[in-house]
């Protein structure tokens, strides 16, 4: 049956991409847009990047050009929020009671930072998911105050560097044994480590923040070494938590994640989730897995699209192959695939000592994730080798050739 009218919930990224996808593949219907922030949608790497550096401004970080969103004849519903779903009688309820009704609903209201726990109420304590958040750190960064960046992932790492290139004293800290840890094996978090180092970072591997001290507002971060750090900005960036807490009580499936199959298709008649809020069943890695990178939101809105417009249809299964990418001071670094640090590793080309190579991963036989440092045209090529199926063994093969 076709669709009259669509919702969707969550107003920047994946939830413009699929709007825009949905107009393209032909939806003529009503088309709901609804976003918590005031904010026509916004790009968000830019946040911890150039817009915190100060070389650009809101007004160049849009997503979508003026007279491209007018084109889309949304039913606008900015700077308000969902707050429930009741999928058998297919409607969402706004904030202050009004209520959508849909044929078909995409949820693509990704995640918020995830807090220090147990960190007080203190003026300069940030995280960084939103503009708001972004201008308020910028404002905060005038001054030359005395910057402690909390968790080296690449949000904490991107914000480190730009702190750095504004000139400010920088210490990061990280509880684990080198920066992006979690998805990168030990030689290249060195490599990243040196590099941060190399440019005036106080960078404090392996400890943990056990509080963040001051009266009012930041003064100290205390490490779980015993030692203090004077700060006057503290930025944590220990991660992001999917924001399905609006769904609690619809009885639509949720685990980290709304809950999807192999297309992006929620566990409710029309539903689709999209971006970093869904977890979805990849088929060629076996599992249901959920990325927080821009290109899953993009490659994804035209796939929940696709899923929502052919009704019970048959549509392909949504597996790509991840990517993402992190500029910090000089170094553009990308990654494609599923990084572990457990991965067998070679660098196939350029050197760890150059700071300009890619290297490869290996597991179970299969070409797993290549990285790209400052070498970053070679990239897609083992992208697409890994789209394939390609054996460890022949990617290297192939590198040395
Ligand atoms: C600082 C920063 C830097 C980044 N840099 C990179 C990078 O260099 N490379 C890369 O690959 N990725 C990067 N990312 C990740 C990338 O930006 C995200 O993957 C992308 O924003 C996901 O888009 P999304 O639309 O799924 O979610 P989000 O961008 O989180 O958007 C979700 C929207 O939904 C809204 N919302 C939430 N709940 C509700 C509700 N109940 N009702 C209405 N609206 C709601 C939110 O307010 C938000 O506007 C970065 C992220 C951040 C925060």
């Amino acid at each position: 049956m076709p669709l009259d009218s669509i919702v969707v919930v969550g107003g920047s990224l994946a939830g413009i991409r699929t709007a825009e996808a949905l107009r393209r593949k032909g939806f003529a219907g009503r088309l709901s847009f609804v976003g918590e922030e005031n904010e026509k949608p916004y790009d968000r790497p830019p946040l911890s990047k150039e817009l915190l550096r100060g070389d650009r401004e809101p007004d160049q970080i849009r997503l979508t050009k003026p007279e491209k969103f007018d084109e889309l004849e949304l039913d606008l519903h900015l700077g308000v929020r969902a707050e429930s779903l009741d999928p058998k009688e297919k409607r969402v309820t706004l904030a202050g009671g009004a209520t959508l009704d849909y044929d078909g609903l995409v949820i693509a209201t990704g995640a918020s930072a995830r807090p220090l726990p147990g960190a007080p109420d203190l003026d300069a304590l940030f995280t960084l998911r939103t503009l708001d958040d972004a201008l308020a750190i910028r404002a905060a960064l005038e001054g030359s105050p005395r910057v402690v960046v909390v968790g080296a992932g690449f949000i904490g790492a991107e914000v480190a560097a730009t702190c750095r290139r504004r000139g400010l004293e920088v210490t990061l800290v990280e509880p684990l044994p080198s920066p992006m840890a979690r998805v990168l094996a030990s030689d290249i978090g060195a490599v990243c480590a040196d590099a941060h180092r190399d440019e005036g970072v106080d960078l404090r591997l392996g400890v943990g923040v056990e509080d963040v001290l001051g009266s009012g507002r930041v003064e100290r971060v205390r490490l779980s070494d015993g030692k203090e750090i004077p700060a006057d900005v503290v930025v944590v960036g220990i991660g992001a938590v999917p924001n399905t807490a609006w769904l609690e009580g619809s009885g639509l499936e949720v685990g980290d994640g709304v809950i999807c199959d192999a297309t992006c298709a929620a566990r409710a008649p029309g539903v689709v989730a999209v971006g970093d809020v869904a977890r979805w069943h990849h088929e060629s890695y076996g599992e249901t897995i959920r990325i927080e990178h821009w290109t899953n939101a993009v490659e994804q809105a035209d796939a929940a699209a696709e899923r929502l417009l052919a009704g019970d249809g048959e549509v392909p299964p949504f597996a790509p192959v991840p990517f993402v990418w992190s500029d910090q001071y000089d170094l553009k670094i990308q990654a494609a695939g599923r990084l572990s640090p457990d991965d067998e590793m070679i660098v196939a080309h350029g050197s760890l000592e150059e700071r300009r190579f890619v290297a490869l991963f290996g597991r179970d036989g299969k070409l797993s994730g290549a990285l790209a440092m400052n070498r970053v045209r070679q990239l897609m090529g083992y992208r697409r080798m890994m789209r394939e199926g390609v054996s460890f063994a022949d990617a290297v093969a192939s590198a040395r050739a």
